[in-house]
Order: C-alpha cells, then sequence, then structure tokens
C-alpha cells in the first residue's frame, strides 16, 4: 500500500533556519500510510515518548510497513499462492512435509507467536508442489491468530484444494505473551494438531504420521 501522491520535502525549510527535528513532519519524504503512521504515533506519545527524538522519527513509517507485512494474509488467498501448482499423482502414500518455519501474532496482546508447522496428507490423485504448503501457512500466519484456528485454517485449505484422503497439521509454537509477560513460561510449547479425513477415522494413519514426525 502506497498512500502519498505528492511526497513531502522539508529539505529546503531545514536549510532556512530551522533544524529538521524541530518541525512537526518528517524530513523524509516517505509517507507508508499516513492513517496508520498518526496511530502508531500517538501509541509512542501515550507510552511517554518523543516520537519526535532521532531513534523514532522514522518508527511510525517502519512499524507501519512492519505490520501491513506481518498481516499480509488478510490480503492473499490460498488459491493466488497455490496458483495451479497442483499436479495429477496416482501414488496414494503418505506425504509429510516438516519443520515449516511459520511467525504469526496472536490476536490476544499483538506479540509474535512462532515455530514449526508439520504437515501430512494422503493424496487421491492430486499433489501439491512441496514449496507451495509453505506458502500456505503463510497465508493464515500473516494474520491475527490463534494457534488453534490457524492449525485448523491450515488443514481445511489443504482438504479444500487437495481433496485427499486425510490431511494431519501438527504445529508446535513458543508466545512471547507467555515468554515476556504473565505467568514468564520462557520454554513452555504449545501444541495443537487438526486431523481430517483418514488421520482422524484412523488411529493407525495418525499414529504412522506422528511416529514420522519424531524422526
Ligand atoms: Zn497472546
Amino acid at each position: 500500500m502506497k498512500l502519498a501522491d505528492e511526497p513531502i520535502s522539508l529539505v529546503e525549510t531545514a536549510f532556512n533556519g530551522h533544524y529538521a527535528g524541530d518541525l512537526d513532519v518528517r524530513v523524509a519524504d516517505e509517507v507508508y500510510d499516513p492513517y496508520l503512521e498518526g496511530l502508531i504515533e500517538q501509541i509512542l506519545v501515550r507510552l511517554g515518548e518523543d516520537p519526535q527524538r532521532e531513534g523514532l522519527r522514522r518508527t511510525p513509517l517502519r512499524v507501519a510497513k512492519a505490520l501491513d507485512f506481518l498481516t499480509s494474509g488478510y490480503t492473499t488467498s490460498v488459491a493466488d499462492v497455490v496458483n495451479n501448482a497442483i499436479f495429477a499423482e496416482s501414488s496414494e502414500e503418505m506425504i509429510i512435509v516438516k519443520d515449516i518455519e511459520f511467525y504469526s501474532l496472536c490476536e490476544h496482546h499483538m506479540l509474535p507467536f512462532f515455530g514449526k508447522a508439520h504437515i501430512g496428507y494422503l493424496p487421491k490423485g492430486k499433489v501439491i508442489g512441496l514449496s507451495k504448503v509453505a506458502r500456505i501457512v503463510d497465508v493464515f500466519a500473516r494474520r491475527l491468530q490463534v494457534q488453534e484456528r490457524l492449525t485448523n485454517q491450515i488443514a481445511d485449505a489443504l482438504v479444500e484444494i487437495l481433496e485427499p484422503q486425510g490431511v494431519a497439521v501438527v504445529l508446535e509454537a513458543s508466545h512471547f505473551c507467555m515468554m515476556m509477560r504473565g505467568v514468564q513460561k520462557q520454554n513452555s510449547m504449545t501444541v495443537t494438531s487438526a486431523m481430517r479425513g483418514l488421520f482422524r477415522r484412523d488411529a493407525r494413519t495418525r499414529s504412522e504420521f506422528l511416529e514420522l514426525l519424531r524422526r
């Protein structure tokens, strides 16, 4: 998102007897999302900070860009990232993609939670490019989330696009809202799982998957 039609340049004014730092506007002509940047500036003031001091002057801009990226999943669809990378395949053996790194924001505190996703499925005529599995994880991770919903959304998306015999998703994550505040359990790991189709119905399929994750 780029909202600047006319970049504001105060370089001339700054040489005109003013220090740029005295002015109420940024010298840098870059404007990304003025409304969001204004809100972040207000947060800084409310926290007792001076948004005009050197280290913070571009912070609203940076935070706006970072938040935009970290929530880009709202404007990305699974169909876009999969981009037809689904192939016909007659094998019906279990496919597992382990240790997919993900980073998300908890919707309760807007603090990061991050970890690894492990995904398995039993195809029924269709397989997906392995890198696309990670892209699908990102579509849902880059939103305000709770880990349980993230897990379910990944599983449901895979069911929808692959129509497989089954899908299994396991997420292991550390939550900054637990590590930095509150209970301060630095080493606790939250594990969630979503089982669909055969992985839900058939205990042997499920334990085969879980066994393969341990290797
Ligand atoms: Zn939280």
